[in-house]
C-alpha cells in the first residue's frame, strides 16, 4: 500500500511532456568517437580520478568519481585517455542545438544533459515519445553519440526514466503509470541518494522507491534528518512541482559569511572568499548558469560597508576564477580604506547571469591577457573541467567529500594536478568545508 508522505501531489499535466536527454558515458563516448581504436574497449577519462568510464569499463565496476588506482585494480586492462574538453563542450552544445529544434523550452543542467518541455510542440511534431525517438536518431546520426531519453510528467520522473533507459534507450512513463514505474526501482535512482543514504535506508529494509514511499515521514526524517527525509519522501511519492527553467531570467547568486570581529589579512580574505566562491560557483553550475559581474561586500567593525564590483567581457562559473576575482576586489576595497583594520562580514555575488550554454569556447590565440580567467582558453577549460569533476564527486559522495581548501591559491599553474591529489585522499575522511562558519546564502 502506498501512503502519501505529507506533501500534496502537484497539479500535473495530462500528458507526459517532459523529456530528459542524457548522453551516455559522455566523455568516454567522445573519446571513442574521436579515436576508433578505443571503441569496444574499457577506457576511462581522467587520471587520478575517473571522470567517466566507457560501458566496457563499467562492466568491471569502474565508475565516475572513483580513484584511478581503484579503477585499475578492478579493470587491469583499463586505458586512461582524455582531456578533449573542447570537443566535450562542442558536442554537448551540439546536442542542445538538436533539442532546441523541438522546443525553445530547454533547460540545460550539465554539459551533457537537459530537460525539455514539449507541451507546446506536440501540434508541430506529434506525440512526445515520437519526438524523443527522433532526438535520439538525430543525435546518433549527426553527432555520432548515444543518448538516452526519459519521457514523463515531471522532471524528476523524466530523469529517472532516462537513467533506466541507459544505455542508448528510451523510456516513456505515461501519466497514470508513475507508481507502477517507480515502485520496483532501487532507491539510488532517486535524485540525491548516494551510497551513504542507500545504506542507511537499507538498514531498515528500504531498498525500493515503493518501500520508501510507504515509509512514514516521521520515520524517514528520523533516519535521514528532516530536510533530506522530507525531500526524499516527496520525490518517492512523485511530488515534483519544479518547472523547466530556460535560463532567461536575470538575477544573481550570492553568499556571505559573518565573521565576528577579525583583523583583516590576505590569508583571511583568501580562506573566506574561497569558501564563499565555492558555494556560489557550485550553485551556478548546478543551475547551468554563469555570470559576468562579480561583486564583493566588506563590512567593517563599525558596521559601515563598502562594495566593489567588476564586469567581465565573458561570463564565469569557475570556482577558482571567482575566488581570485573576489580576493582582488576585497583587496581593492581595503586599500581604499586604510583606516579600517577589522572586518565583520564578507559577501560575494555573481550577477548578469546567462545560461552556461551561451559560453563560447575560444581559440587559444590570444596569449595577452587573463588566460586563466577566460572560459575558452586551455587554462580556463582545465579549471572548468576540474570544477565539473568536483561537482560530480560531490553529487555522488556529498558536499563534504572534496574541498578546494588551501590548495586553491598555491599556484597559478592550473588545477588538474591539485585536483588529482585531493581526489585521491580518502574522501569520506575530509571535514565538511566551512565547518564552524556562520553563513547565509542569498539569491535574488
Ligand atoms: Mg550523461
Amino acid at each position: 500500500m502506498f501512503v502519501a508522505s505529507g506533501a500534496m501531489a502537484p497539479a500535473q499535466p495530462l500528458r507526459a511532456t517532459i523529456l530528459h536527454a542524457d548522453l551516455d558515458a559522455f566523455y568516454a563516448s567522445v573519446e571513442q568517437l574521436l579515436d576508433p581504436s578505443l571503441r569496444g574497449r574499457p577506457i576511462a577519462v581522467g587520471g587520478g580520478v575517473v571522470l567517466a568510464a566507457s560501458y566496457e569499463a563499467k562492466a568491471f565496476g569502474v565508475h565516475g568519481g572513483m580513484s584511478g588506482r581503484r579503477a585499475r585494480e578492478l579493470c587491469p586492462g583499463l586505458t586512461f585517455v582524455g582531456g578533449h574538453f573542447r570537443e566535450y563542450q562542442r558536442l554537448g552544445d551540439a546536442m542542445v542545438d538538436v533539442l532546441r529544434d523541438f522546443t525553445p523550452v530547454v533547460e540545460r543542467i550539465s554539459i551533457d544533459e537537459a530537460f525539455l518541455d514539449v507541451t507546446g510542440s506536440v501540434h508541430l511534431f506529434g506525440p512526445p515519445a515520437g519526438m524523443a525517438a527522433e532526438i535520439r536518431r538525430r543525435v546518433g546520426a549527426e553527432l555520432g553519440l548515444p543518448v538516452s531519453v526519459g519521457v514523463a510528467t515531471t522532471k524528476h520522473l523524466a530523469k529517472v526514466a532516462s537513467q533506466v533507459a541507459k544505455p542508448d534507450g528510451l523510456v516513456v512513463v505515461e501519466a497514470g503509470e508513475e507508481r507502477e514505474f517507480l515502485d520496483p526501482l532501487p532507491v539510488e535512482l532517486l535524485w540525491g541518494v548516494g551510497p551513504a543514504t542507500r545504506e542507511r535506508l537499507g538498514s531498515r529494509g528500504i531498498r525500493t522507491i515503493g518501500a520508501l514511499a510507504a515509509t512514514s515521514p516521521a520515520t524517514l526524517q528520523k533516519l535521514l534528518g528532516s530536510a533530506v527525509g522530507a525531500k526524499l519522501g516527496s520525490l518517492a511519492a512523485n511530488a515534483d512541482p519544479r518547472r523547466i527553467e530556460t535560463g532567461r531570467r536575470a538575477g544573481s547568486m550570492g553568499a556571505q559569511s559573518a565573521l565576528g570581529r577579525r583583523v583583516v589579512s590576505e590569508q583571511l580574505l583568501r580562506a573566506e572568499l574561497g569558501f564563499l566562491a565555492d558555494r556560489v560557483a557550485t550553485r551556478l553550475r548546478a543551475k547551468g548558469r554563469a555570470g559576468r559581474t562579480v561583486t564583493v561586500r566588506v563590512r567593517f567593525a563599525g558596521m559601515r560597508s563598502v562594495t566593489r564590483s567588476v564586469t567581465l567581457p565573458w561570463a564565469i562559473s569557475v570556482t577558482l576564477t571567482l575566488a581570485e576575482l573576489g580576493v582582488g576586489l576585497a583587496c581593492a576595497a581595503l586599500a581604499d580604506e586604510p583606516g579600517e583594520r577589522e572586518i565583520t562580514l564578507l559577501a560575494i555575488s555573481v550577477s548578469n547571469l546567462v545560461p552556461e550554454s551561451a559560453l563560447q569556447l575560444e581559440l587559444d590565440l590570444d596569449a595577452r591577457v587573463d588566460q586563466q580567467h577566460r572560459p575558452g582558453t586551455r587554462s580556463g577549460a582545465a579549471r572548468w573541467a576540474s570544477d565539473r569533476a568536483m561537482d560530480r564527486v560531490r553529487d555522488r559522495f556529498g558536499r563534504g567529500a572534496l574541498g578546494y581548501g588551501d590548495v586553491m591559491f598555491r599556484s597559478g599553474r592550473g588545477v588538474p594536478d591539485e585536483f588529482r591529489e585531493l581526489a585521491e585522499k580518502d574522501a569520506a575522511a575530509l571535514p565538511e568545508p566551512g565547518a564552524g562558519h556562520r553563513h547565509a546564502d542569498e539569491r535574488r
